[in-house]
């Protein structure tokens, strides 16, 4: 049984958020979009510590929302996969996506493109392709970081550098929590 974060709401929105809307459940719903699918590989694409990313897929999968899917066997390992009700988030994530694109804009550039597969064209406010109109869902379309992304990734590695020349080699970047 769910446990009710909204008991006075008779409301989907409100159901819906008890499942996606906890802290990190949509970033690690997008980062197994974008390619991270093991536990360790979530870890360095969220920095949150292994106990809450832990309860979080936890969750996820209990919703069925994410699946265990083994990728090893002994000692048998799992990755994370989105189920057919997962995939029905995308839609979700890329509105978010293109709303924050417009009301919270990068400097350099929007953090992430997100492309028709082979056609190059970009949704447009139905996610229809804008180039050649077809529907776009997650399985054909291609996200690759955009100059927003870019930008940001190249002043961590010089803040970094400077950080470290500044401390000395003991210096260590701690996620932060
Ligand atoms: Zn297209």
């Amino acid at each position: 049984m769910l446990k009710r974060d909204y008991e006075t709401q008779t409301c989907s929105i409100a159901r819906s958020l008890e499942v996606v809307g906890e802290r990190w459940s949509l970033l690690i719903l997008r980062s197994v979009f974008l390619g991270a699918h093991r536990f360790d590989d979530l870890l360095d694409a969220l920095g949150i510590t292994r106990s809450v990313l832990a309860a979080r897929l936890q969750r996820l999968v209990d919703q069925g929302v994410l699946k265990r899917v083994p990728y090893q066997q002994r000692p048998t390992r799992y990755e994370y996969r989105a189920t057919a009700k997962g995939h029905e988030l995308w839609p979700v994530i890329l509105h978010l996506l293109r709303w924050g694109d417009t009301h919270y804009p990068e400097p350099a550039g929007v953090p992430r493109l997100v492309e028709h597969t082979g056609c190059g064209g970009q949704p447009d406010d139905h996610l229809l392709c804008d180039r050649c109109g077809e529907a776009l869902t997650y399985f054909n379309t291609t996200a690759r970081p955009g100059p927003g992304l870019i930008a940001a990734g190249m002043a961590a590695e010089s803040r970094t550098k400077t950080r470290r020349s500044g401390l000395g080699s003991a210096a260590r970047e701690e996620p932060s929590r």
